[in-house]
């Protein structure tokens, strides 16, 4: 045998014994793997078989045998590239059915059907005889019209199989590369290889994709033993990670972006694939237009507000450091949106310290405001009046006007009120149609002023409805507190106002001790 022919038989020797390692390695630990395994295996076990007839021919004596192991050759090749692309699909997340698998079928067998029969048509080989120069085992072939559309078909699976590959590479996590890497030069290897033979420039006579596949196969085992290529738990992880609705974002150690799942792009659609390796300040000011907190949120659970398009959301962001073997390696960055949290949160706390038909205060919040104020004037022995409220005869607009009327005359006073107020008063709602100002630092003197300043006030802005204009007056009791409590306090301007009450409305009245005897 000559030395070039040693050289071929070893390098496809190599290819079968490497493949036969790679299909009885991931045949063995096919539990542990994902249904993409399946057609690793059945694409491995074609192109097996591809290699141990090509080896073969290669000792073929006679015509007879040759033909007999090409016959074996194209039980495999044929085969192979379809299985190969599928292979790819599956690995890259494609759905095949079953109709998709048998139709990509088709042509493979015809071929097979094709190089069995070739002698009757000469469909596949219009001539194929022994090398008149090198004799056996080279071949002097003349390809058929068949072997133009089988040639064309594993060419085309091939690079199908390849672009899929390709294209993927922008949204495969960074992690999953190497992977990525090793199957794109698995794929691109004989598929270089076939297309040099095609074009003639491998030595003629012998089919040279069979010399290169070990190659293939080493990238195929290194890809599946040394990364996690076709494991379960990556494909499980992957989908927890899309399917969790909080947004998750990862960063280097750096604080670059590594990845991010399906949550995280639909609450920031600019996010994006190509960000990868970007600072996530510099995303974060695309995504929000500000610096986003990395310290703060690096120490734990932190809340962000941000305007995200165009609407304001508020974020709780869980921050944890990932530690591999004690060293930092980056930060995992979770996303809840809490906006619909917080606004129901607000409007609880407003339901629960507001009037809901004037908006300011209700009694409790008035009380719980004022009670720490009252206590630090009272330590303080600084001034702290209030005055306490009551429109006159309101049971007469009500009456008169309905009670829509009503409601619209005490959404009135309490606004002029309110925005009457300065700093240190705290006004509310105190019941019906009573409210209270608290004065912090006020003598009795000035909160009668104020009180008096407040009723022109009103007189001179009467509410304007459709039955003309209403304006109420309100009467007014003032107290200054010396010593006691607030709610004694309290009760002294209930004193003084029903004193204002009995002298004829509409007027602020200051207490008395006297008046307690009137009362
Ligand atoms: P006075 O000058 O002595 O205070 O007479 P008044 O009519 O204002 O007092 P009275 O206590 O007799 O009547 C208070 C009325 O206020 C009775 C009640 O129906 C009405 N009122 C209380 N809360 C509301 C409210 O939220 N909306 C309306 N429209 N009326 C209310
Ligand atoms: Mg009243
Ligand atoms: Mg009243």
């Amino acid at each position: 045998m000559h030395s070039p022919l040693m050289v071929y038989l070893t390098l496809i020797c190599m290819s079968t014994v490497f493949i036969l390692f790679l299909l009885i390695y991931v045949f063995r630990k096919r539990h542990n793997y994902s249904e993409i395994a399946h057609y690793f295996l059945l694409y491995t076990a074609a192109i097996g078989i591809y290699c141990f007839g090509a080896g073969m021919a290669l000792t073929a004596n006679t015509l007879g045998q040759m033909k007999f192991w090409t016959i074996i050759q194209y039980v495999g090749m044929p085969f192979s590239a379809p299985l190969g692309l599928l292979f790819i699909m599956r690995y890259l997340g494609v759905n095949v059915t079953r109709a998709g698998f048998w139709s990509l079928m088709i042509v493979p067998f015809i071929t097979l059907f094709m190089v069995i029969t070739n002698d009757w048509h000469g469909l596949h080989y219009r001539v194929f005889e022994a090398d008149p120069v090198m004799g056996m085992p080279f071949i002097y072939q003349e390809i058929g019209t068949w072997y133009a559309v089988h040639g064309l078909y594993i060419f085309s699976c091939m690079f199908v199989a390849f672009v899929l590959l390709l294209s993927k590479w922008k949204e495969t996590a960074r992690a999953y590369r190497p992977q990525l890497v090793a199957l794109l030069f698995g794929q691109l290897l004989p598929m270089l290889t076939a297309f040099l033979y095609l074009i003639g420039v491998t030595p003629s006579g012998l089919d040279p994709v069979p010399m290169v596949l070990w190659l293939s196969s080493v990238l195929y085992f290194w890809a599946i033993s040394s990364s996690t290529l076709f494991a379960i738990m990556p494909v499980a992880k992957d989908i927890i990670f899309n399917n969790i609705k909080d947004g998750v974002i990862v960063l280097d150690k750096s604080h670059r972006l590594i990845e991010f799942n399906r949550a995280a792009k639909n609450s920031f659609p600019l996010l994006d694939k190509s960000m990868y390796g970007m600072e996530f300040q510099s995303i974060w000011l695309r995504l929000a237009g500000e610096r986003f907190p990395v310290e703060l949120a690096s120490m734990g659970l932190h809340e962000i507000q941000a305007v995200i398009g165009h609407s304001e959301r508020i974020y709780q962001i869980s921050a944890s450091t990932m530690k591999h073997g004690g060293s930092s390696e980056g930060l995992l960055l979770i996303f809840t949106d809490v906006t619909e949290l917080k606004k129901l949160q607000q409007q609880l706390e407003r339901q629960a310290f507001y009037d809901e038909l004037t908006q300011v205060y209700n009694r409790r919040a008035f009380l719980r405001q004022c009670e720490e104020d009252f206590a630090e004037a009272m330590e303080s022995s600084a001034p702290f009046s209030v005055i306490l409220m009551d429109i006159d005869h309101f049971k007469a607009i009500n009456d008169t006007y309905g009670h829509d009327i009503g409601d619209q005359v005490l959404v009135h006073i309490a606004q002029i009120c309110r925005n009457k107020l300065q700093e240190g008063q705290i006004f509310a709602r105190y019941g019906g149609e009573e409210f209270v100002l608290a004065l912090k630092g006020c003598t009795v003197e000035k909160a009668e002023q104020v009180g008096n300043e407040l009723r022109s006030h009103l007189q001179l802005h009467p509410l304007a409805t459709g039955h003309g204009k209403i304006s109420a007056t309100v009467s007014m009791g003032v107290a200054q507190s010396t010593d006691g409590s607030l709610q004694q306090l309290l009760k002294k301007a209930d004193i003084a106002l029903y004193a204002a009450k009995q002298n004829g409305r509409d007027q602020v009245s200051v207490y008395t001790k006297i008046m307690e005897s009137i009362k």
